[in-house]
């Protein structure tokens, strides 16, 4: 599993920074949050395909969180994209893509849009859990957390024949979470593997004042890609315009047991963001600033 983060800037782009977006990579999937102006010009620098099955996770609708839409939509309809394309987001994403739609030529392929009316569960599959909470920003506004689930414990052969486990349909039960029943017996999956091991959890808070889902949907996380607008300085300004300054990131990072904090969403006025860094770091001690095409490993907790 690897995060890329394809733009770092907050409201307005920079000679350094592009608008809002990050992608997770997990084997052939991709997920993207966000999708502000340039995605696609980072998306060739950072070599993300165009092709691969995708699903993107708006936060909200600012200009600076969707406006690579449209001009990502159209290069994969040029680039002959059939696969479905999957988008969620807040009430007012379905009029957003079909208002760009209309005016440029819909896209090629199938858009399925999923406005999100609760929080919760938003996408599931086999592997993983991407969860929506309700952030405090000035418009309708979503967090999104990447929870892998839990991998099944090292399954130990020898335990299950020693119990007269028969191979095959009765150890892949066990090996997936499920007693089993062998002449009368029940042979729980705790006696043949060692515990589960957690999966990997990845938040990513979208422009938000601090608020206690944060905390919550953070808890523990292996990666809390949290914004960071301001300093504290400008704590005021970051409360008036809905947004978060480094020190209070830190300490979200911190309530939530976070492992590693990453700040995006820098304002244009940080063209050294050292200030903030360093007002995070005397809260939290893993964090760094993210910068625009920087790649980093999210292993698997051991
Ligand atoms: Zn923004
Ligand atoms: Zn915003």
């Amino acid at each position: 599993m690897n995060v890329v983060f394809l733009g770092t800037s907050g409201s307005m782009p920079t000679k350094r920074r592009s608008s809002s977006c990050v992608v997770v990579r997990l084997g052939r999937s991709l997920f993207m949050f966000d999708c502000g102006e340039g995605t696609q010009r980072q998306m060739v620098g950072a070599g993300v395909g165009f092709r691969r099955k995708m699903k993107i996770f708006l936060s909200h609708l600012h200009g600076d969180h969707v406006l690579g839409l449209p001009g990502l939509l159209q290069s994969m309809s040029l680039l002959g994209r059939e696969k479905r394309l999957d988008i969620y987001g807040p009430a007012g994403t379905v009029d957003y893509v079909k208002a760009f739609s209309e005016s440029l030529g819909g896209p090629a392929f199938p858009v399925i849009i999923h406005e999100i009316m609760e929080p919760g569960v938003v996408y599931g599959d086999d592997g993983l859990d991407v969860v929506a909470a309700r952030s405090s920003h000035r418009v309708e506004s979503w967090s999104y957390g990447l929870f892998e689930k839990p991998r099944p414990g090292r399954f130990h052969p020898e335990k299950a024949r020693a119990l007269g486990v028969p191979e095959g349909r009765l150890w892949h039960m066990l090996q997936h979470g499920e007693a089993v029943t062998v002449e009368g017996r029940v042979v729980e999956p705790a006696q043949v593997a060692d515990p589960s091991r957690p999966g990997r959890r990845i938040v990513y808070s979208g422009d938000t004042r601090p608020y206690p889902g944060m905390v919550e949907l953070a808890r523990g996380a292996d990666l809390l890609i949290h914004e960071a607008t301001f300093s504290h300085e400008l704590q005021e300004r970051a409360a008036e315009d809905g947004h978060t300054t480094a020190r209070e990131a830190a300490e979200v990072a911190r309530e939530a047991g976070a492992k590693r904090l990453a700040l995006v969403h820098i304002s244009s006025r940080y063209y050294d963001p050292e200030v903030l860094l360093e007002e995070a770091r005397q809260v939290f001690g893993d964090v760094f600033v993210a910068e625009d095409l920087m790649e980093i490993e999210v292993p698997l907790p051991r």
